[in-house]
């Protein structure tokens, strides 16, 4: 069987490869498909734009495609920046500038209201049908930056149960607990069970 990863983000394939590593699956990326269009992701939830994806790469390569969108739910921000994680501080924001954003606006806000979490939504689309799953992992936001591993949010976003932010754990240990990684995890375990991976 071949599936189209909706991403031609190497860390998301591995993790995604990695999941799915005892079945026998071709995975293609739209890396392999050089004139595959660039996703506007304009959705007004994770869902939407997860679905959107897997749904225009599926229809252009011909093949069921797996998608994931990720955002970063912040409870003093009303559950800011979410949807608009990836461009929070403007259209071409860095990390680094959504970070300095997210902790200028939570300025005073104090240690107990700082709670957080990422949720991934993962899609399956394939010839009409789809399947949804879900990943959440809690946190809170500290007021600086800790560690060097990771992206995006990960150096603000503390992780009680570990002690670390998420950039000070290696890959493997923030694999083991991410949002994105249980998301995959429910998503291989619901196609299974649905016999999806069989054909
Ligand atoms: P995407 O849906 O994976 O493209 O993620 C959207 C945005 O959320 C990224 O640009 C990052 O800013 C942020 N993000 C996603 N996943 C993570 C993560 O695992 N750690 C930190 N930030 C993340």
């Amino acid at each position: 069987m071949k599936i189209v990863i909706a991403s031609g983000n190497e860390d998301k394939i591995s993790e995604i490869r990695d999941i799915f590593q005892d079945e026998d699956i071709e995975f293609k990326t739209t890396k392999d498909y050089p004139g595959c269009p660039e996703v506007v992701e304009d959705g007004n939830n994770l869902f939407e734009n997860a679905f959107k994806k897997a749904k225009e790469i599926s229809e252009y390569t011909g093949l069921p495609a797996i998608s994931d969108d990720t955002g970063l739910e912040v409870d003093a921000l009303d559950g800011r920046p979410g949807v608009y994680s990836a461009r929070y501080a403007g259209e071409n924001a860095t990390y680094a500038d959504n970070v300095e954003k997210l902790l200028k606006e939570m300025k005073g806000v104090k240690a107990e209201n700082r709670t957080a979490r990422f949720r991934t939504v993962c899609v399956f689309y394939n010839n009409g049908q789809s399947f949804k799953t879900e990943g959440i992992v809690e946190g809170r936001i500290i007021t600086t930056c800790r560690g060097e591993n990771g992206f995006g949010y990960d150096p603000v976003f503390y992780y009680e149960e570990e002690d670390k932010t998420f950039a000070e754990m290696s890959e493997k240990e923030k694999n083991m607990i991410s949002h994105r990684g249980q998301a995959i995890k429910h998503l291989y375990q619901k196609l299974k069970n649905k016999n999806i991976l069989k054909y």
